[in-house]
């Protein structure tokens, strides 16, 4: 039979609408076929988070936490120079930098972290910029001096000095967010999530370092990814290793000393 051309179009339309007839049928008879989807079907049961007892306020150490320092003694700490037992000044409860001692370190090696600690810059505090209450948190100690991660500590409050060397900065390497810091004479805390850089066997970067810092419970740092260690002149480059200790810095300077309390870390996967 021939079909004039005249009526091609509208057999057209009258195949196409038959075909999605045949679609939707389809759709429908696979809808009844199959089981219909449950909130069940997402849940997840296991594995089931481990139990940890929270500190009696967010400052405070949760049940799995290790203390470094809780103001009664140095015993999770020896001196940067000789790993000798460390002998900055405890008193009342809290850590006073003694310069003459130099930097100390935990005995302790880490890789990831959280770690809370508080500390404040003295009342009487002299000197401006960088001379202004400067010491540190080491995130990774990774040799002598001020080899590692630097986490800025310095007064806050009124002091001008290059921003990507303030409090809460990544030393010369991220500058804080915001500057949320407190005057001197009152305590500061910092909140911290440390993922250490990992290295192949060559001693090549496989992965590098993240941080993220909480500045008196404000985000200062959000998973910023480290270009190496902090250095003070030139570059920052990574540099091989497994698991290190946690330092603290005596800058040095005139000043009365920076004091510290309250820290304890959470190792993490
Ligand atoms: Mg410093």
């Amino acid at each position: 039979m021939r079909i004039p051309s005249s009526k091609l179009p509208a057999l057209a339309i009258l195949f196409s609408a038959a075909g999605l007839l045949c679609t939707q049928q389809l759709a429908q008879a696979q809808e009844a076929a199959s089981p219909k989807p449950k909130p069940e079907d997402t849940e997840v049961w296991e594995p089931v988070p481990a139990v940890v007892t929270p500190g009696v306020n967010n400052t405070a150490p949760p049940s799995d936490a290790i203390v470094l320092f809780d103001g009664k003694n140095l015993d999770e700490w020896v001196a940067v120079r000789d790993k000798s037992p460390a002998k900055w000044i405890v008193n009342n409860g809290i850590l006073d930098v003694d310069n003459s001692q130099g930097n100390i370190e935990t005995k302790r090696t880490f890789k990831n972290y959280q770690l809370h600690l508080e500390w404040k810059i003295p009342t009487d505090v002299t000197g401006s910029g960088q001379g202004r209450g400067n010491s540190g948190v080491f995130l990774a100690s990774t040799g002598p001096g001020d080899d590692g991660y630097e986490l800025q500590v310095l007064d806050p409050y009124n002091n001008k000095t290059y921003v990507n060397g303030m409090a809460a900065s990544i030393y010369k390497q991220s500058i804080p967010l915001v500057n949320p810091g407190r005057k001197p004479g009152e305590w500061q805390t910092y909140d911290i999530v440390w993922t250490a850089p990992a290295f192949n066997a060559d001693s090549s970067l496989k992965t590098p370092a993240y941080v993220t810092v909480f500045f008196n419970g404000v985000l200062v740092q959000n998973h910023f990814e480290l270009q190496g260690e902090t250095r003070y002149i030139g570059k920052p480059f990574y540099k091989s290793y497994d698991a290190a200790p946690i330092k603290l810095q005596a800058h040095g300077g005139r000043t009365a000393p920076d004091s510290f309390r309250n820290i304890w870390v959470r190792e993490l996967k």
